[in-house]
């Protein structure tokens, strides 16, 4: 597995920004976040040795821009080279998420066709508002590996009518003091859903405050994956 972050910095976009952990990240250090910088890991996939091997090892998944958003307006000027980059390494394969899906079709490549292979494009959602916008243009676009991003879940979802073509559906809760509860009857109903469409479902993590068989409970950072992981409930 490899990290990518051509660039960094997002401005909140939607409700499941609140917490976002770069903005808190870089609250702490005094940066700005609402700066998009590119970094110097720009070229980090086409580097090479000193002997012409490619530094990325070939064959592993590359997660991009997470520390912005790959479809970010301020990163316009960039993307392109990183579409290039993403050809070129047709032997990685990489995956972005995304909240901001409606700008899709302004951002890819001329030659994008129905997609690229060797690209997988998370649309992340946290409310039935989100969903019911995002993803009626998420099922419309040409992309060859989707997923739905349920994280931070903050309600009840349907997603039964966008399950087509979906490889994987990742529900995860929300990290902070003040974080939004996540209830475990939604992160089953989710589940459910995906099992009644043979999509593939992962639990990914607990929210801080947490709600199962109605009691609350108050969870450390540290611990959200791994009672997530306890729950067993991936399919
Ligand atoms: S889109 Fe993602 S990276 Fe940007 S502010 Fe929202 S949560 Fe943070």
């Amino acid at each position: 597995m490899g990290m990518w972050n051509p660039w960094r910095g997002c401005h909140r976009y939607s409700t499941g920004c609140k917490y976002c952990y770069i903005h808190k990240g870089d609250y702490r250090k005094g940066i700005d976040t609402n700066i998009v910088t590119k970094t110097e890991r720009f070229y980090a996939p086409i580097e090479k040795t000193k002997n012409g091997i490619y530094k990325m090892k070939h064959g592993q998944t590359v997660y991009v821009c997470f520390s912005s958003d790959f479809l970010i307006a301020d990163a316009d000027k960039w993307r392109m080279e990183c579409w290039e980059m993403i050809r070129e390494r047709s032997d990685l394969h990489f995956l972005f998420l995304t909240k901001r899906i409606e700008r899709f079709l302004d951002c890819i490549p001329h030659n994008w066709k129905d997609g690229y292979e060797n690209v997988t494009v998370g649309c992340t959602i946290e409310n039935q508002e989100n969903a019911d916008y995002r993803l009626r243009i998420f099922s419309r676009l040409p992309i060859k590996h989707k997923n739905i991003i349920c994280q931070p879940l903050i309600e009840n979802i349907n997603l039964s009518e966008y399950l087509q073509d979906i490889e994987l559906v990742v529900v995860g809760g929300e990290s902070d003091k003040n974080a939004r509860p996540l209830n475990y009857d939604w992160v089953l109903q989710i589940r459910q859903q995906c099992v009644s469409h043979n999509v593939h479902f992962e639990f990914r993590q607990c929210g801080t405050h947490f709600i199962k068989d109605g009691k609350s409970y108050t969870l450390c950072t540290r611990d959200l994956c791994s009672q997530a992981r306890k729950a067993n409930i991936n399919f």
